[in-house]
């Protein structure tokens, strides 16, 4: 471990859209963010193909390359971004004390101000099938790729709010959406499953499962099978919705950060300031809902700004 902690006027633990964000207006307002990617830097618009849903793009942008744009826009004005990990935090619960954290486990820093942009990752079911044709049919996100299955036949697997609202969604722009619940119940709000149950061309399966999603290359069809009887059946499909939640990226923030049941940041009201000053969370860290990269890039410009207010206001004492 290196002896002397380094000194960070604003550290951004994070590198998806929330992070280059914040780090774009940090760096503009001269606060010498340093960002620290994390094991996947760019975040999870690296793992999409195209990005038609981020305004100023008319043409589309693949999500590799918007990230890299993110980062040399952020870097243009004086952000320096390193390749590594948060791995301890300690923070400081006073205004104007500084922020302990660890990078990989040997490298220890000093930081008057904290953005947290870590992120969330999508949970999949874990099949090996499932895992190879990621990027070949398998997506966890209807609203960034559904579009790609326009006029397709399609499948969902979730119960919750997040499958029922991608379902209808996909049922929107494909001709037919499949949707595999695993209990004789949805865990989505009655509004929710309401719309599902009323959109004629979702047809919905409870007690069903994947047994193997088929194809080599890419997704041609789906081998489901109900738990309760054991009965197995092939539908032929191309592309397959994964929507059984997401894990915020928060673990080593336990115990010191508020947090929901499920893990999420909690930031007090319209803002980002975390239950601590001088830490701000942004992105789909601290929002389940909406978990968009351009409503993730809005929160980091909050991020940032807040972190700014935050400083001037230390200083001004
Ligand atoms: P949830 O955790 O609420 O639901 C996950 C769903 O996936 C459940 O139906 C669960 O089944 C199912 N599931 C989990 N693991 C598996 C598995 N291995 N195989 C098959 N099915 C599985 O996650 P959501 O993302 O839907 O929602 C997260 C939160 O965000 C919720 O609080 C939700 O209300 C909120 N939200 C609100 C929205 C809105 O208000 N517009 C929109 C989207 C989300 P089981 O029930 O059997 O455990």
């Amino acid at each position: 471990m290196s002896n002397q902690p380094e000194h960070i006027k604003t550290l951004i633990i994070g590198s998806g859209p929330a992070g280059y964000t914040a780090a774009i207006y940090a760096a503009r307002a001269d606060l010498k963010p340093v960002v620290y990617t994390g094991m996947e830097p760019g975040g999870q618009l690296t793992t999409t193909t195209e990005v038609d849903n981020f305004p100023g793009y008319p043409e589309g942008v693949d999500g590799p390359t918007m990230m890299v744009q993110l980062q040399q826009q952020a870097e243009r004005f004086g952000t320096e971004v390193r390749i590594g990990m948060a791995t301890a935090v300690n923070f400081s619960k006073e205004i104007g004390g500084l922020h302990h954290v660890t990078i990989d486990n040997n490298k220890e820093l000093l930081a008057e101000t904290v953005i947290i942009s870590t992120g969330a990752t999508a949970k999949y079911l874990g099949l090996p099938s499932e895992q190879r044709l990621r990027g070949g049919g398998v997506s966890a996100c209807a609203v960034c790729d559904g579009f790609f299955y326009k006029g397709q036949e399609v499948a969902i697997v979730g119960g919750g709010d997040t499958a029922a609202e991608e379902a209808t969604y996909l049922a929107n722009i494909c001709k037919k959406v499949t949707m595999l619940v695993r209990k004789d119940h949805m865990r989505a709000s009655k509004a929710m499953q309401h719309r599902v149950t009323s959109t004629p061309n979702i047809d919905l399966r409870y007690n069903t499962e994947i047994d193997e999603v088929l194809g080599d290359q890419v997704v041609e069809g789906l081998r489901m099978v109900n738990n309760q009887t054991g009965e197995k059946e092939e539908i032929a499909i191309t592309g397959l919705f994964i929507a059984i939640g997401h894990k915020p990226n928060t673990d080593i923030f336990k115990g010191q950060l508020d947090m929901d049941d499920a893990g999420y940041l909690i930031t007090e009201g319209k803002s980002t300031k975390t239950n601590l000053p001088g830490v701000f969370a942004s992105g789909d860290v601290q929002d389940k809902e909406y978990r968009q990269a351009v409503t993730a890039a809005g929160t980091g410009c909050m991020a940032a700004l807040d972190a700014e207010r935050y400083l001037a206001s230390v200083e001004s004492v």
